[in-house]
């Protein structure tokens, strides 16, 4: 028979929940998660894997187009989309299954159905109530709408933007942040028309000022067409379409995708009978830097809490608060020193703080800037165009932050956060041996032009 008491109940199964519960046990803690729907959460089910399945097809697409440029002759490839959302499929459930695996090896029970909590030390599902010492809350976030919208008929979130039955005639996307730029440029590459709007004035509005001009030059290369500083108004949705309005133009599209906001999941929990306190404005959950709620015994992980909506810093968070529970030193996350990455074409990603932030925080900015094109395997490889910048403090040679345009960004980003977190700083980057010829040596070099010795260029 299932035991109803537990060191440890995490509820959600997402990068948050699963993590926090497989360090739990390796802790040696009776551990329970609870799932109403689906293991793995929403980043693997819906959001993270999902998106990158489909948008490595895309790369794919993009390296068959260009082929030619290396003397390989083809013809345009062909897309058969059922076979992509196979293997999109695929790739979930190798996942999931994974996941589930581990749980088994671990000894986690996994009870599905939907928690809530249930007077101290207590969580009910259904008709059962359960009993833990650590309750952790990992139930991760949904898709809000933008004013003037609501979801429902052909106005969607990101989620059921990867997962579309058919391959789109014709698409728009609200919202230009890292979620929205990857569903714009994989849907162009396969074939589908995409227009993309974003109401502040760059694409990426998060990332530095001159890498959202390179992404934002990349992406119109690809087709899509792109408006910044724009409004998108007067939504109607009918059975095939959706029309709206923008700039005083009209426009019709198989799916408007809004990819302008998400919201707490925290509804079921019943937070505030169980005196566990929220942001009043955003509605997330108030934490410490050991991820511990207003109530003891409570933990908050993942997308309910103040941070980055990202699945690597809902994994951290996890293992913080049950390295916490079972009474070890942690250490608070630096939400600024989490590493971003988005994978549209170009790749995207970034740490710390942009040019700008660094010079509004009164910092003596030193800024080293490097093309892909001035070392050899940026040439060799096809990515001449690629941006690696570096933003430093003068006085200590401090990498106050990373940004990176171009293949492969999303890798190379984690050398810089490494070495951030070792307490190095750009001097040091620029004097550690690489490898020749990678990409990664444009790190280098862009660390030694902020430490004034550029060797390429
Ligand atoms: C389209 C898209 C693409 C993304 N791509 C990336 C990416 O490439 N990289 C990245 O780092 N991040 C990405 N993200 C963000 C990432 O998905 C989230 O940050 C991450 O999933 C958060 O993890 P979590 O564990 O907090 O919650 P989730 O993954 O949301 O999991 C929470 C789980 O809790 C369950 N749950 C909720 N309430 C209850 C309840 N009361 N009882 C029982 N179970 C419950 C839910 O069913 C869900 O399974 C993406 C997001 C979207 C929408």
């Amino acid at each position: 028979m299932a035991s109803s008491s537990f060191d440890t109940i995490v509820i959600g199964s997402g990068p948050g929940g699963y993590v926090a519960a497989i360090r739990a046990a390796q802790l040696g803690m009776k551990t329970a998660v609870v799932e109403k729907d689906t293991i793995g959460g929403r980043c693997l089910n819906y959001a993270c894997i999902p998106a990158k399945a489909v948008l490595r097809v895309a790369d794919i697409v993009s390296e068959v187009r260009e082929a030619g440029d290396f003397g390989v002759k083809v013809g345009e490839p062909e897309i058969d989309y059922g076979a992509v959302m196979q293997r999109r499929e695929k790739v979930i459930t190798t996942l999931t299954g994974g996941v589930g695996g581990l749980f088994k090896k671990n000894r986690i029970e996994l009870i599905q159905g939907e928690a809530r909590l249930a007077g101290a030390g207590k969580v009910a599902v259904g008709d059962d109530t359960y009993e833990a010492k650590n309750i952790i809350l990992a139930t991760g976030s949904v898709k809000r709408p933008i004013p003037g919208t609501s979801f429902g008929g052909r106005v969607i979130g990101t989620e059921e933007a990867w997962a579309l039955s058919e391959l789109p005639r014709r698409i728009a996307v609200v919202g230009a942040g890292a979620s929205g730029a990857e569903i714009a440029s994989a849907y162009v590459r396969l074939g589908s028309e995409v227009m993309l709007f974003e109401a502040l004035d760059q694409v990426l509005p998060t990332e530095d000022a001159d890498i959202s001009k390179v992404a934002e030059r990349g992406l119109k290369k690809q087709g899509i067409q792109v408006f910044t500083g724009t409004l998108v108004k007067d939504v109607q949705t009918g059975a095939d379409s959706v029309t709206f309005s923008y700039n005083g133009e009209q426009a019709e599209v198989d799916w408007l995708i809004i990819a302008a906001g998400r919201g707490p999941d925290v509804e079921a929990l019943g937070l505030a009978e169980a005196g566990v306190e929220v942001d009043e404005k955003t509605g997330l959950i108030k934490v410490d830097g050991a991820q511990r709620t207003s109530v003891k015994g409570i933990w908050a992980i993942g997308d309910i809490v103040p941070g980055p909506a990202l699945a690597h810093k809902a994994s951290d968070e996890g293992i913080i608060a049950v390295e916490d529970a079972a009474g070890l030193p942690t250490h608070p996350l630096s939400h600024p020193d989490i590493p971003r990455a988005t994978f549209c074409t170009p790749n995207v990603a970034s740490f710390g703080l942009t040019e700008q932030q660094a010079r509004d925080a009164g910092h003596d900015v030193v800024v080293g800037k490097l093309q892909y094109g001035a070392v050899g395997a940026g040439t060799v490889y096809g990515d001449r165009t690629g941006l690696i910048k570096i933003v430093g403090d003068r006085k200590y040679g401090e990498l106050l932050g990373g940004h990176i345009v171009g293949a492969k960004a999303t890798e190379l980003i984690q050398e810089l956060v490494n070495v951030k977190a070792l307490e190095g700083g750009y001097p040091e980057v620029a004097r550690i041996i690489h490898g020749h010829p990678t990409l990664s040596e444009g790190v280098m070099e862009a660390a030694r032009a902020a430490d004034g010795w550029l060797i390429h260029g």
